[in-house]
């Protein structure tokens, strides 16, 4: 059965899937970490639905809430009408938002992909502010419809100016560190600020908290109430992409909590529907310029993943689970700088609760076909005047190695074959990314470091 549903969903399905080219597993039982393929084998699954399984596959809370629904006669489909099951859930939500959202913000169910929340939050802000373009970062991942992909980089269909997000070991000024996060926030003050730059006041600023696409980037608190401050001061409506970063994820419910920043519209999907499809977008109240009509979907009233949504919300927050995945996350981050120090093979171990990347470059004197440089970054020239700016003091140069997707593809590969799903990302795709459920278990984590170690060793050797 394996081999054959393999070949004829290859066969029939579009080329275009993503997971599908590296993961050749026909999954047909689950539970919590675990998945089982139709061959038999088991594998402890650190992909997690590309990280919206929050409490692992089927938990039985979330199970439950399905079941309840489906026996309570209740309607599945309702369009956007009002139901108990949509009044649970958004109670659930708000007793989650930050303070300031949940006494005076509003909730917009936006359809079943983080994608769609996205749109809708652009489609918000332009509303609101009469003006159009964006404001998005380097190495941003927003989704794959037109505006989303705008921002991410990769569709022309709108207008975004791409500002630098900060980073330690790719630092885009070659700095890395404070002084380089500093940086970064001058530069974006200083294209907003010059009429020379020809960029006009825009209708927002996107950003995720954590870049997970992006090769799991977490931004420094510092830099991010830059951004809040500096969007405040222009009245330019700050939109937090927290569809990846929601839930627990990065050791606090929602990753805006570690800086302390509050966005104008937080645009949550994945975990927040408890493994099915939701998404929304959540703002302030004043944005809410909405006119009857003005923005519909058929598939926005979703109870099945209300159910599951809520009673994963609920879990979280009941069991502490965000503090759990901190807990475990500083842990796991210490376990893997060991053993990165173990290879040259490994750039960088970083992340935030259990979001968590492993930078895999080209040791000293190899050449890697990975480096590419045109895609997201300064273009040279431009970099050379900012930094131009009075500086706030050269720190260390960061000067890392190529990147070499070539041995973070081959990482995977072995991790596979030891059970282990991991899942690759970053700009040059170099990126070995966790997101294990927010239940992994203490016995599990170790059974997760040790393949993942086996498989390193059998690489990088
Ligand atoms: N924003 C972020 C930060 C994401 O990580 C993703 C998905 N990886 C999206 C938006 C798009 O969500 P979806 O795939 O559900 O459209």
């Amino acid at each position: 059965a394996h081999e054959g549903i393999l070949r004829r969903q290859s066969s029939r399905e579009s080329a275009a899937r993503t997971y599908a080219r590296s993961l050749p597993i026909v999954p047909v039982r689950a539970r919590g970490l675990t998945i089982e393929g139709a061959d038999g084998r088991r594998y402890l699954d650190c992909l997690s639905g590309a990280g919206s399984l929050a409490l692992g596959h089927n938990h039985p809370v979330v199970l439950e809430a399905i079941r309840s629904v489906l026996d309570s006669g209740a309607p599945l489909h309702v369009l956007d009408l009002a139901t108990p099951v949509k009044d649970a859930f958004t109670d659930e939500l708000f007793a989650t938002l930050p303070r300031e959202l949940a006494e005076s913000g509003r909730v917009q169910f936006c359809g079943p992909a983080g994608t769609d929340a996205v749109e809708a939050a652009f489609k918000l802000v332009r509303t609101a502010t009469g003006r159009d373009g964006l404001l998005a970062f380097t190495g941003a991942y927003h989704g794959m419809t037109e505006g989303a992909l705008a921002a991410s980089g990769a569709a022309p269909s709108v207008r975004v100016t791409r500002l630098p997000y900060p980073q330690d070991y790719r630092c885009p000024f070659g700095i890395g560190g404070e002084n380089g996060a500093r940086l970064a926030a001058r530069w974006t003050e200083s294209l907003l600020d010059d009429p020379k730059s020809g960029v006009r006041r825009p209708a927002a600023m996107i950003v995720e908290p954590v870049q997970g696409e992006g090769g799991v980037l977490p931004a420094p608190d510092g830099w991010l109430r830059r951004m809040r401050a500096l969007t405040a001061a222009r009245s330019i409506p700050l939109i937090a992409d927290e569809v990846q970063t929601g839930v627990g994820r990065t050791g606090a419910f929602w990753a805006v909590e570690h800086s302390g920043i509050v966005p104008d519209v937080m645009v949550l999907s994945k975990a927040i529907g408890g493994s099915l499809p939701l998404a929304v977008i959540v703002y302030r109240g004043d944005l809410d310029i909405w006119q009857p009509g003005d923005h519909a979907g058929t598939f926005r009233g979703n109870q099945l993943a209300m159910a599951a949504g809520a009673a994963t919300l609920r879990h979280v927050r009941e069991n502490g689970l965000a503090e759990r995945a901190a807990t475990l996350g500083a842990r796991l981050l210490d376990r893997l700088r060991r053993l990165a120090g173990e290879y040259d093979c490994i750039g960088e171990v970083r992340g935030a609760g259990l979001m968590i990347g492993i930078e895999f470059v080209a040791p000293e004197g190899e050449r890697s076909e990975g480096e590419r440089t045109e895609d997201g970054r300064l273009p040279a020239a431009r970099a050379g005047e900012i930094a131009a700016l009075p500086s706030p003091g050269d720190g260390p140069a960061a000067g890392p190695l190529p990147a070499s997707p070539e041995r973070a593809a081959a990482v995977q590969r072995e991790c596979l074959r030891r059970g282990l799903i991991v899942e690759l990302g970053g700009r040059h795709s170099c990126v070995v990314r966790l997101l294990p459920p927010l239940t992994i278990t203490d016995e599990q984590t170790e059974a997760v470091l040790e393949r993942l170690a086996d498989a390193v060793a059998a690489v990088c050797r």
